[in-house]
C-alpha cells in the first residue's frame, strides 16, 4: 500500500501567520478578498489567462471584454459565495473560495446532510437567477432590449463579434444577463460536479438514502456526459468533448469519495487508534529516537513532557532533524507542536474530511489529560480496508439470501 507522506514543508517551525492547512493551496493562488470569514483566491491560471486576453486583446476592443469577463467572473464569485453563505448558516465551515478560468469552486468542510445539501447546492445558481433578473430589469428600464433586436437582426456573425468588440453599456449588460442565464442552466445539468447533479443526489438521499442516491445521481452525470461527448465528437467540437470528459471523471470521482465516507460512518475515533504504542520525551535525543524507530513499527511518536503531551514527533521530521542538526540534537528542537487532538468518541468521519485532518501528523487521542491512542494515516486505511471488506461480505451475504 502507497501512502503519500506530507510533504516536507516547514511545519515544525511555528508561524501563527500562516496556518499550515492551506499552505499548499497559497503558493497557487493569490487572496484578493475576504468576505465572511471565508477568503476568496484567484488561482494563478486565472491570472495567466487574463494577462493573455488583455495582451492579445490589445487595440481590438480590449476594453469592453475585458469589463464583460470581469463582470463574469464577479458573477461566478457571487455564484460560490451564494453556496458558502448558505452552508455557513447551517453551522458547515467553509475553508475558501477559488476561482479558476473554467469557473469557482467553494470547499465547504463536513458532509451536508441532504436537506442542507439540497439548499446549499440551489443556493449558487439562485444568486445567478436574481443577478440576471436585476439585468433584465435595468435593461427593460433603460429601453436596452431594443438593442437585442438590433443585435440579433445581423445574422452576419463577423459583425456580430464587431458589436461584441465595441461594447456600450447597455450591451455589457445584456451579455452579462445572457452570461448569467448561461450560468444557470450549465449549473442545473443534473450531473456531477455540477450544482444540478448535487440537487439530484440530495433530492433522492431524502427518500433513498444518500449512498445509493449518489450510485444513481453519478450514473446519471456519466450518461449525460457520454451523450454529451458523442454530440461534440459529431460536431467536431473539442470543447464539448473536453467538458465531457470532465464531468465523467468529476461523477465517478464523486462516487467514490461518497463510497469511503459511508464506510466510515457511525465509526468513532476510538475504533480506529492505535492503542499500543512508545513515547518521547522532550529531553530524548535524535539518537534515543533513531533507535525506537528501528526497534518498533512505530513511525510516528507523541512526545511527553512528564505527564503532559507537547507534540509528536513523526518519522520524515525526525529523518530532517538528523540530517540537519544530527544525532545529540533534542526531540523538543525538531518535533511538532501544533498537534490535532481527539476524543475516541468524535466521529471518524470529521477528521477525514478535514483539511487537516491526519494527512499532516497523526492525530492524538485524549481522554481527559491522558493520552490513549493515536490515529495516523497507515491505521486509518488498514481501518478503512477491514471495514470495506466487511461491508462487501455483508452485502453478498444479503444477495445471497
Ligand atoms: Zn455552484
Amino acid at each position: 500500500m502507497s501512502i503519500p507522506t506530507p510533504p516536507p514543508d516547514g511545519n515544525d517551525r511555528k508561524e501563527p501567520l500562516q496556518p499550515s492547512e492551506s499552505g499548499a493551496r497559497d503558493a497557487w493562488s493569490l487572496r484578493i478578498a475576504t468576505v465572511s470569514g471565508i477568503p476568496i483566491r484567484l488561482h494563478f491560471t486565472f491570472l495567466l489567462i487574463v494577462t493573455w486576453l488583455a495582451v492579445a486583446g490589445i487595440g481590438r476592443g480590449g476594453i469592453g471584454s475585458a469589463l464583460f469577463m470581469l463582470g463574469v467572473f464577479l458573477c461566478v464569485a457571487l455564484h460560490e459565495l451564494g453556496h458558502s453563505l448558505v452552508a455557513q448558516r447551517y453551522g458547515y465551515k467553509v475553508r475558501d473560495i477559488v476561482l479558476y478560468p473554467i469557473g469557482g469552486v467553494a470547499s465547504i468542510e463536513g458532509t451536508p446532510r441532504p436537506r442542507h445539501e439540497l439548499w446549499i447546492a440551489l443556493a449558487g445558481p439562485a444568486v445567478n437567477v436574481v443577478i440576471a433578473l436585476l439585468l433584465a430589469a435595468y435593461l427593460a428600464a433603460t429601453g436596452g432590449f431594443a438593442a437585442l433586436e438590433s443585435a440579433a437582426a445581423l445574422a452576419d456573425p463577423a459583425q456580430r463579434a464587431q458589436r461584441m468588440a465595441v461594447l456600450t453599456q447597455n450591451d455589457l449588460a445584456l451579455s452579462l444577463l445572457v452570461a448569467n442565464v448561461f450560468l444557470v442552466v450549465f449549473n442545473m445539468a443534473p450531473a456531477f460536479p455540477m450544482d444540478g447533479g448535487r440537487v439530484l443526489r440530495a433530492a433522492l438521499a431524502l427518500k433513498i438514502g444518500r449512498p445509493q442516491a449518489t450510485r444513481i445521481a453519478a450514473a446519471i452525470g456519466q450518461m449525460l456526459a457520454i451523450a454529451f461527448g458523442i454530440l461534440g465528437f459529431l460536431n467536431g467540437n473539442f470543447f464539448w468533448m473536453l467538458i465531457a470528459v470532465f464531468v465523467y471523471f468529476g461523477a465517478g470521482q464523486e462516487a467514490q469519495a461518497e463510497q469511503s465516507r459511508a464506510v466510515v460512518e457511525g465509526a468513532a475515533v476510538g475504533a480506529a487508534m492505535v492503542r499500543e504504542f512508545q513515547t518521547l520525551n522532550v529531553g530524548d535525543s535524535l539518537r534515543r529516537a533513531s533507535e525506537v524507530l528501528l526497534a518498533t513499527h512505530q513511525q510516528d511518536f507523541p512526545v511527553t513532557h512528564g505527564e503532559e503531551v507537547v507534540g509528536v514527533l513523526p518519522r520524515n521530521a525526525l529523518l530532517r532533524g538528523l540530517a540537519q542538526q544530527g544525532e545529540s540534537a533534542y526531540v523538543s528542537e525538531v518535533m511538532l507542536r501544533d498537534v490535532l487532538f481527539a476524543r475516541q468518541t468524535d466521529p471518524l468521519e470529521d477528521l477525514l474530511t478535514r483539511a487537516d485532518g491526519v494527512q499532516r501528523a497523526p492525530v492524538l487521542v485524549m481522554e481527559g489529560e491522558r493520552l490513549v491512542g493515536m490515529l495516523t494515516v497507515e491505521n486509518l486505511m488498514e481501518f478503512l480496508t477491514l471495514r470495506q471488506i466487511a461491508t462487501t461480505r455483508d452485502e453478498q451475504q444479503q444477495d445471497g439470501r
